[in-house]
C-alpha cells in the first residue's frame, strides 16, 4: 500500500517542515508522516534556514530524492517561500516557529565559523 493514494477527503495542503531539530530529531517518524501525507493527496517540503552551497548532510540529500528541499540561507522562511520556492504553506511544522517570519539573526562570520565542525550539528538557530 506505500506511495499508493488512498481517498481524498480535503483540498490537498502544502506541508513545510523544518529540518534542525525537526526533521533529524526523528527521520524515520517523518518519514512515515510523509508517505502518509502523499497517500493523501498531500504535498511535504522542506524549508531549512541552511545555505544550499555549505550546509547539506548525507541526510539531507537522502531526503531530497524523497521531497522537494528547499535552501533559504537564513531568510525568513515564508517570505523567501512565496518569492523562490514552493509559494503559499498551508501548515508549517518547524520547532522555532519564529525562523518562519524572521531573518536568521546569525552574522555571516558566525555561520562561517559554524561550518568549520560538524556540519551535522544543528544549524545555530
Ligand atoms: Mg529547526
Amino acid at each position: 500500500m506505500k506511495n499508493e493514494v488512498l481517498e481524498i477527503t480535503t483540498s490537498p495542503l502544502t506541508i513545510a517542515l523544518d529540518y534542525d531539530c525537526t526533521y533529524d530529531a526523528d527521520p524515520t517518524f517523518w518519514d512515515l508522516f510523509i508517505n502518509n501525507a502523499q497517500m493523501t493527496g498531500h504535498k511535504v517540503v522542506l524549508l531549512t534556514y541552511r545555505d544550499a552551497n555549505f550546509d547539506k548532510t548525507p541526510l539531507l540529500l537522502e531526503l531530497e530524492k524523497k521531497i522537494p528541499v528547499y535552501y533559504t540561507g537564513g531568510v525568513a522562511k515564508r517570505w523567501w517561500s512565496e518569492h523562490f520556492g514552493p509559494g503559499k504553506i498551508d501548515i508549517w511544522i518547524d520547532d522555532r516557529p519564529e525562523a518562519i517570519i524572521n531573518n536568521s539573526q546569525y552574522s555571516p562570520e558566525a555561520l562561517a565559523e559554524w561550518r568549520k565542525g560538524d556540519r551535522e550539528r544543528h544549524y545555530p538557530t
